[in-house]
């Protein structure tokens, strides 16, 4: 039996700038910043014109990622999400920030979009893998069947009027673990852009997001995790935002099984199908959450998720080796610049 431990690396070759157009764009140079947030390491990557511009934007967008961290995190039980979740089953409404209710919102419309393959209620059967990958040993049916019974994202209740929350059954717990960290690159990019840094890229593991592209090019660019490729699709992006999700380095493996860290919340069990999705989006909220969705649903899910999010690119990968299938959205070729 063995456990992935390192997150995949997504290669993101960033060219310096070459053949600037304009005199404003070859006054700017490149920064890069590195910060652990979120248990992730942030990469912040921006075009300024001095280097005390470029660390005071980069220092404001991390204080913003820290600040949605103690909002949104499912490890920290003093988090507004883990004391919603403590509330669960009292029956009470319970008032949620503008952020909380922003992940909340945009993850119950992606449930009910994805027929319940996206979960934020999830976080139960999540906890259950976690103590799997920690003891190497499957979970039990009965504690599969009793933690399944506290997942379902209809005993999530939203009040849009009264920006309020309420739990429905006991015991349940949200994990926003697939959404926050797209909701955090969009957040820390629009931190850069009010201080006036438009030519920027953040990475935090596996997904990123893209501002206007480094000077005198036309995007960034990123080559696509791939596994068992022989060559990689290198894609060309600008004001998009990237996520990857699949069971590249978060799984357990016993008896030759695979059970990646996204579960299918239908079932409790952690998913065996070797899905790999890549998603492009105007926005990193919906790219995390919907790459962890399509891993969910496979490519059978990819119509109705496209017809409903019309903006979405998007290339899923299931099952490893001869027996792989790739499928791609209609648009998705248009942005490779490099097949
Ligand atoms: P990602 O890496 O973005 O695919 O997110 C995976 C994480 O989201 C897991 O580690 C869980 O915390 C959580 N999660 C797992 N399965 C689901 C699901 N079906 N819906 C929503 N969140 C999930
Ligand atoms: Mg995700």
């Amino acid at each position: 039996m063995t456990c992935g431990t390192s997150r995949a690396t997504l290669f993101c070759l960033l060219f310096a700038a070459a053949g600037c157009t304009s005199t404003h764009q070859s006054q700017l140079r490149r920064f890069e910043f590195s910060q652990a947030q979120m248990g992730l390491d942030f990469r912040v990557t921006l075009y300024a014109p001095d280097e005390a511009t470029a660390q005071t934007a980069a220092t404001a967008a991390y204080t913003r990622i820290a600040e949605l961290n103690a909002i949104l995190s499912d490890y920290d039980p003093d988090s507004e999400l883990s004391r919603l979740s403590q509330s669960s089953g009292s029956g009470e409404w319970r008032p949620v920030s503008p952020d909380l209710w922003r992940v909340l919102a945009a993850g119950q419309e992606l449930a009910r979009q994805s027929a319940g393959a996206f979960d934020l209620t999830v976080g139960p059967s999540v906890n259950l893998w976690r103590r799997a990958r920690r003891q190497q040993a499957l979970p039990t049916p009965d504690l599969l069947a009793e933690m399944r019974l506290r997942v379902g994202h209809t005993n999530l209740l939203l009040d849009a009027a009264g920006r309020r929350a309420q739990l429905v059954r006991t015991h349940m717990r949200l994990d926003a673990g697939a959404i926050a960290k797209g909701y955090a690159l969009d957040e820390a990019l629009a931190v850069l852009q009010r201080q006036g840094i438009d030519r920027a890229m953040i990475h935090a593991g596996g997904d990123m997001i893209f501002g206007d592209p480094p000077p005198g090019r036309d995007g960034w660019t990123v080559e696509l995790p791939q596994p068992g490729a022989t060559h990689q699709n290198v894609l060309s992006l600008a004001n998009r935002a990237l996520a990857t999700s699949g069971d590249l380095s978060q799984f357990v493996e016993i008896d030759g099984v695979r059970y990646s860290h996204i579960v299918d919340p239908r079932t409790g069990v952690g998913l065996t199908n070797r899905a790999l999705a890549n998603v492009i989006a105007p926005r990193g909220i919906t790219a995390d959450s919907m790459a962890t969705a399509l891993c969910v649903l496979g490519p059978q899910g990819l119509a109705p998720l496209l017809a409903a999010y019309p903006k979405v690119q998007c290339q899923i990968t299931v099952g490893i080796g001869d027996g792989a299938r790739i499928v791609t959205s209609p648009g998705f070729d248009r942005l490779v610049v490099q097949p």
